[in-house]
C-alpha cells in the first residue's frame, strides 16, 4: 500500500453524529463529535467523510475541539451526501481528524467580502463568524442560489446583520422575488465600491461561479493576493 493511502486511512477516526438539522429541502447540517481526540485546523478548512459510498471532502461550518459542523446537500445519487442523509443522531461515521485547505481567515483589521454559491456557503459561514469574533470592522456577505427555498442560513445572516457590522446581499438566478436577481457575481461592482479593492475577498461555491467571480474581481482591479478561494472550481460540486 502506498504511503499516501496509508496516511489517509490512518487519519480517519470514528465520530458520533450529535445533531442533525434540516437547512433546506435537500440540505442538512450535522454536528459531529470525535469519539476520541480533537480536530486540528481552523474555520474555512475541510475534513473528509469515509463511507461505503466513497470518500468526499466537506468544508466545516466551525470547529470546537472534538466537534465540527458540516452542511451537506444530498443529490439522490447514492453518494456520500445521500449516505449521510440516511443517518440519525447517535450513528457513528468515519471522519478525517486533520482539517486542511488554504481558505483561512486573513486579517481582521480590514474589510472583508464573502461570496458564496450553493453549498460553498459552508466555509464562509465559519470564516464570517471568525471575522466577527476577531473584531473585523466591515463585512459584506453575498450569497447566490437558484430559488428562495435554497437561501441557506438566510435567517442567521440576517441576525448577524442586526448585531454586527455585516451587510448581506442575496441574489436568485431562477426566481423573481423582492430582492436581487441574476448571478451573485453581478453584485460585485457594488460591493467593491462599498468596501474598496484592498478588502479580502473570500469566494467559494459552484465552480463556474467561482471562476466568474475571480474574473470579475480582476476586472475591478482587486489584487489577486486579496482573493481567496477554496479551489472547488477544480471539483464537481453543485
Ligand atoms: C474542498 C471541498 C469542500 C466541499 N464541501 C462541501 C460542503 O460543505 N457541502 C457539500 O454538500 N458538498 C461539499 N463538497 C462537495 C462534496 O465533496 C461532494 O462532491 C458532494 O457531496 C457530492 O458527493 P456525493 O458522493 O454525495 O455525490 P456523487 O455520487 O458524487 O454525485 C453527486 C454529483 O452529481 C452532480 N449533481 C449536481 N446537481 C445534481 C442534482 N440536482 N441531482 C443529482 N446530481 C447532481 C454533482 O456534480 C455532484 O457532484 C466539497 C467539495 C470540495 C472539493
Amino acid at each position: 500500500m502506498c504511503p499516501a493511502l496509508t496516511e489517509d486511512i490512518m487519519s480517519f477516526r470514528k465520530a458520533t453524529i450529535a445533531a442533525i438539522t434540516e437547512i433546506s429541502p435537500d440540505c442538512k447540517q450535522y454536528i459531529i463529535e470525535l469519539n476520541e481526540g480533537t480536530f486540528t485546523g481552523e474555520a474555512g478548512q475541510h475534513t473528509a467523510l469515509q463511507t461505503d459510498s466513497g470518500v468526499k471532502p466537506y468544508s466545516i461550518l466551525g470547529v470546537d475541539e472534538a466537534r465540527i459542523g458540516l452542511m451537506l446537500r444530498a443529490y439522490g445519487t447514492d453518494g456520500v451526501a445521500d449516505y449521510m442523509d440516511t443517518q440519525s443522531v447517535g450513528d457513528v461515521v468515519q471522519v478525517k481528524q486533520e482539517l486542511t485547505g488554504n481558505l483561512t481567515l486573513q486579517q481582521t483589521d480590514r474589510p472583508a467580502v464573502f461570496v458564496g454559491t450553493g453549498t460553498g456557503i459552508t466555509p464562509l459561514i465559519g470564516l464570517l463568524q471568525a471575522y466577527i469574533t476577531g473584531g473585523g470592522p466591515q463585512a459584506v456577505f453575498m450569497f447566490g442560489e437558484k430559488t428562495q427555498d435554497q437561501l441557506l442560513y438566510k435567517s442567521l445572516l440576517e441576525q448577524y446583520e442586526l448585531t454586527s457590522s455585516v451587510e448581506t446581499r442575496f441574489s436568485l438566478s431562477r426566481e423573481e422575488w423582492h430582492g436581487h436577481t441574476g448571478y451573485i457575481q453581478e453584485q460585485l461592482p457594488d460591493a467593491v465600491e462599498t468596501v474598496g479593492q484592498n478588502a479580502d475577498y473570500y469566494v467559494c461555491g459552484v465552480p463556474a461561479a467561482v471562476v466568474a467571480a475571480k474574473d470579475r474581481l480582476d476586472e475591478l482591479a482587486v489584487p489577486s493576493d486579496r482573493v481567496h478561494t477554496e479551489g472547488w472550481e477544480d471539483a464537481q460540486v453543485a
